[in-house]
C-alpha cells in the first residue's frame, strides 16, 4: 500500500493545496469583526467577493458574517429568495437504489456506527450475484439510478487485485441492469483502491470509467477543516487529499456530488472553510469546462449509535432541526450561483425535516434509496426508503410543483 502524494497526478496535488481554504485564517477573520445583520447588500458583496477570488480574505469576512447568522425568518426568506432566482420552484427528486454493498471496515471514524470487522456480529458483504439481483430489482421497479457505497474492505480483490473487484462490479451491474446510471465510490474508496494497489488515482478512474462508473458521490468530505479530521475520523483521507481526488475525478470527466457533514464538533470557521473550498473547486471544473459538483447535500450529524466520547461531546443523538434548517439557508447563500442544487436529506432529518428545508434553500429531496445502511445503523430516524408518490407528496404539500429527474438533473423520458 502506498502513502502520501504518490498516488496523485502532480497538478492535481499541487492545485489541491491552492483550493482547500485556511481554517485559522478565518477563524482569525472572525475573530476581529463584529457580526451585522445579513441583508441583500451583503448578499451582493459576497458573490462579488466569491467572483473576484473565493479564498481572498475580504471573502473570508463575509463568510465569517454569514456563518454566523441567527436562523430566523430573515435568513429564510433570503435563501427561500435566491433558490427561486437560481433554479425557479419546481422541486425535483430521483427514483434511485442504495447499495451498500460491504460494513467490512479498516477504518474507526468516530462517527461511524456502520463499520464492522469482518469477524464482528453484523458484517455483511453481499455476493455479486446478490447486487445483481437488486440491481435488477431496482430497474423493474422504474429506478434510474444505483448508487454504490461501502466499508473499505481489503478482501475485496478479484486476482489479487482491488481494482479488479470493483471494475468486476460495475461491470456485473451494469449486465444486470443496463441503462442505470451508476454513481459510486466515494474519493475515499476510490484513493484506497489506488494505494492498496500501489498504482494511480488516475488509472483506478480510467478502468472504472471503462467499467461504466458514471458519476461519484462527494461523500467522505465530513469538514473540509484538517483539525476537525484529526479529532473526527484521523485515519481518513485528509481534506488536502480530498480535493485532490475531486479535481482529478472532475478533470476525468466525472461529476461529483458535495456533502458537508455538520452538528458537531466543527466551529463557523470550519464550516466557512469547507463552502469555499467547494466553490474553489466548482471555479475549477468550469475552468477548465470539465464536469463539477452536482448538486449540494447538508448531512446533519446523527449521534445515537456513534461511540460514546463522541457522542457526549457532542450532546445530542439526533440533528437539531432550527441549526440545521440555518445552516440549510447559509449555505444556499454561499454556495451561490456555484453550486445551485441543494438537497436536505431525508433520512437524517426525516422527510417532515426535509420538507420543511424546501423552504430554507433546497430545491431537491433526493432519492427514493429502496434501503439505506449507513445512516440508519447511526440510529437515524428518516427511515430506509421513500416512495416516489411520498416525495411527491412532500413537494406538493409545500405549494411546489415536482418532477422526476436523472441523477444528473436532467429530464427523466
Ligand atoms: S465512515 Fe466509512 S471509512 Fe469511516 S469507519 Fe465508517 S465505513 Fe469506514
Amino acid at each position: 500500500m502506498t502513502s502520501g502524494s504518490e498516488a496523485f497526478e502532480p497538478w492535481a496535488w499541487r492545485d489541491s493545496a491552492a483550493v482547500l481554504a485556511p481554517v485559522e485564517a478565518i477563524a482569525a477573520e472572525q475573530a476581529s469583526l463584529p457580526v451585522e445583520p445579513w441583508d441583500l447588500e451583503q448578499q451582493e458583496q459576497l458573490r462579488d467577493c466569491l467572483r473576484r477570488n473565493a479564498l481572498s480574505p475580504q471573502t473570508f469576512q463575509r463568510a465569517h458574517a454569514l456563518l454566523h447568522q441567527q436562523g430566523g425568518q430573515r435568513l429564510q426568506q433570503q435563501a427561500d429568495a435566491l433558490r427561486r432566482a437560481l433554479v425557479g420552484e419546481t422541486v425535483s427528486y430521483v427514483r434511485n437504489r442504495n447499495l451498500n454493498f460491504t460494513n467490512h471496515c479498516v477504518q474507526h471514524c468516530s462517527f461511524c456506527a456502520f463499520r464492522r470487522d469482518p469477524d464482528q456480529p453484523g458484517a455483511y458483504w453481499h455476493r455479486i450475484e446478490e447486487l445483481q439481483h437488486r440491481a435488477s430489482e431496482a430497474a423493474n421497479t422504474g429506478a434510474s439510478e444505483l448508487c454504490l457505497q461501502g466499508g473499505l474492505n481489503t478482501a475485496a480483490r478479484l486476482n489479487g487485485s482491488m481494482l479488479g473487484y470493483y471494475a468486476a462490479l460495475l461491470r456485473a451491474l451494469r449486465d444486470a441492469a443496463p441503462g442505470l446510471h451508476l454513481h459510486a465510490f466515494s474519493p475515499q474508496e476510490l484513493l484506497f483502491i489506488a494505494r492498496e494497489d500501489g498504482i494511480s488515482l488516475q488509472s483506478v478512474l480510467e478502468s472504472l470509467c471503462s467499467a461504466g462508473l458514471d458519476s461519484v458521490p462527494g461523500t467522505a468530505a465530513e469538514v473540509l477543516s484538517e483539525p476537525v479530521r484529526h479529532q473526527l475520523c484521523p485515519e481518513k483521507l485528509t481534506a488536502r487529499e480530498w480535493c485532490a481526488v475531486v479535481l482529478q475525478v472532475h478533470r476525468s470527466g466525472l461529476p461529483s456530488t458535495s456533502t458537508l457533514m455538520a452538528g458537531h464538533i466543527e466551529a463557523p470557521a470550519d464550516r466557512a472553510a469547507h463552502l469555499l473550498t467547494l466553490v474553489a473547486l466548482q471555479q475549477q471544473a468550469r475552468q477548465h469546462q470539465v464536469p463539477g459538483f452536482s448538486e449540494f447535500v447538508l448531512l446533519p450529524f446523527i449521534g445515537a449509535n456513534a461511540p460514546a466520547a463522541l457522542r457526549r461531546r457532542v450532546g445530542r443523538d439526533q440533528p437539531d432541526r432550527a441549526a440545521m434548517l440555518a445552516l440549510t439557508a447559509q449555505s444556499r447563500l454561499l454556495l451561490g450561483e456555484w453550486i445551485v442544487n441543494h438537497q436536505p436529506s431525508w433520512v437524517k432529518l426525516t422527510l417532515e425535516g426535509a420538507t420543511e428545508a424546501l423552504r430554507w434553500g433546497c430545491n431537491d429531496l433526493g432519492g427514493t434509496l429502496m434501503e439505506e445502511s449507513i445512516t440508519s445503523m447511526a440510529g437515524a430516524e428518516g427511515g430506509t426508503s421513500q416512495s416516489a408518490s411520498a416525495l411527491e407528496a412532500a413537494a406538493r404539500s409545500v405549494g411546489r410543483p415536482v418532477r422526476e429527474r436523472t441523477t444528473l438533473y436532467g429530464e427523466r423520458r
